[in-house]
């Protein structure tokens, strides 16, 4: 009998094919039948949106019409308005919040409550057609960025009002950052990220797309700290919104990319110790914001275990151990005003996600918005 060298013979598999036979087997399990179609997309080429600088002295807005894209934001708001009988649309209020339980129907209320500041234009459904790489304008500024579009998502939906002070805990490379600073509501933004070298990538980003003024000492802090010991700076209890964009499996990249792929071998534990750097990130978040004030949650895995488990794990830590209770906020009239452009996964009872499709390849991104109430 030949005993089979099990080490020695089996092909070694690479980390991307370690990374699809995981996410075969778990998320064939969490999807279901919807699995094969959000696979096919994740396997695809991811479509992109370009997100509108404002500083930009171009004008970004013709240039992308002319390429035949729509502002995904502006085209779901108006279209819900002449969609729904009842409404007149309100004009944007920087003192709404979505669910506040006062007069007008929720869509109303939601469509009033985005910021009209924040633009990103995509191609139609179905159109695969790229961008070209944005390039300085005669005043030195890109006048786009590159980024997922459903990125921009819980940007929108953390609803940033006029002058609130913000967190973004894990702000690198910086996309989500730059969208928070389109809205021009913010008084003031600290941006941190662990990672030094991708902390460098942000501030060449916001320093290729903002005036020098808008990055001064008294508007915008950057810090490289560990977010999970986020107390020990002393900022407890003070920002009205927190952002905690974590690290994650990051399920389309680690599908296609070997170079830093959190599947391969070599990184294992730190794979196995992801939801609980997670939820201690979470928690500081949730430390971090004043009492009624909003953290949003957000990944681009579509894992149960990093999204919806740490979320209820972080919400009952919080309370036990900390005193802080929270309560989730229904994103449901939000996802209902830009149905049209993403594929939204159905029955989520915690959060909300972007499922990648291929027709509207964008995601995996996971979403939920927590309220800190005592
Ligand atoms: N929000 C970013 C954006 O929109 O461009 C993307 C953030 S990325 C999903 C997650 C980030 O978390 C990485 O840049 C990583 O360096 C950072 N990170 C990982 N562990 C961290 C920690 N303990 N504290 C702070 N940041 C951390």
């Amino acid at each position: 009998r030949v005993k089979t060298k099990w080490a020695a013979t089996s092909p070694k598999l690479s980390a991307t094919d370690l990374a699809l036979q995981n996410h075969d087997v778990m998320y064939n399990m969490q999807l279901g039948e919807l699995w094969p179609s959000v696979r096919v997309g994740l396997l695809t080429e991811q479509k992109y949106g370009a997100l509108v600088n404002n500083f930009s002295c171009d004008d970004t807005v013709m240039y992308l019409q002319s390429l035949g894209c729509q502002d995904f934001i502006a085209s779901s708001l108006h279209m819900e308005g002449s969609k729904a009988a009842d409404s007149v649309i309100p004009p944007y209020s920087e003192s709404l919040q979505f669910d506040q339980p006062i007069e007008g129907t929720y869509t109303d209320l939601t469509r009033a409550s985005i910021s009209p500041n924040v633009k990103c234009f995509v191609f139609p459904k179905g159109d695969i057609s790229r961008f070209k790489p944005a390039r300085p304008d005669s005043c030195g500024y890109l006048s786009y960025y590159l980024m997922d579009a459903a990125s921009v998502l819980p940007v929108l939906a953390l609803n940033v009002q006029k002058g609130q002070s913000v967190l973004d805990l894990c702000a690198a490379p910086g996309g989500k950052t730059l969208a928070l600073l389109q809205t021009q509501a913010i008084r003031f933004l600290w941006a941190n990220d662990w990672s030094g070298s991708r902390m460098s990538r942000l501030q060449r980003t916001l320093k290729s797309c903002l005036p020098s003024e808008l990055c001064s000492e008294d508007n915008l802090c950057i810090t490289s700290l560990d977010g999970r010991k986020w107390q020990e700076v002393g900022e407890n209890g003070t920002f009205d919104k927190v952002l905690v964009d974590v690290p994650c499996t990051t399920d389309r990249h680690s599908l296609v990319e070997e170079d830093n792929n959190i599947f391969s071998r070599s990184r294992t534990k730190e794979k196995q110790s992801l939801p609980l750097c997670q939820t201690q990130l979470l928690l500081s978040a949730l430390q971090a914001v004043r009492v009624g004030g909003e953290v949003m949650y957000s990944t681009c895995t579509l894992s149960q275990l990093q999204n919806q488990c740490v979320v209820e794990q972080a919400m009952s830590l919080a309370k036990e151990e900390l005193g802080i209770s929270a309560e989730v906020v229904d994103l449901q009239p939000f996802t209902a005003l830009f149905q049209d452009t993403f594929y939204f996964a159905p029955d989520m009872n915690v959060g909300v996600m972007v499922l990648p499709h291929l027709t509207a390849n964008f995601g995996p991104i996971y979403f939920c918005k927590l309220r800190r109430l005592s």
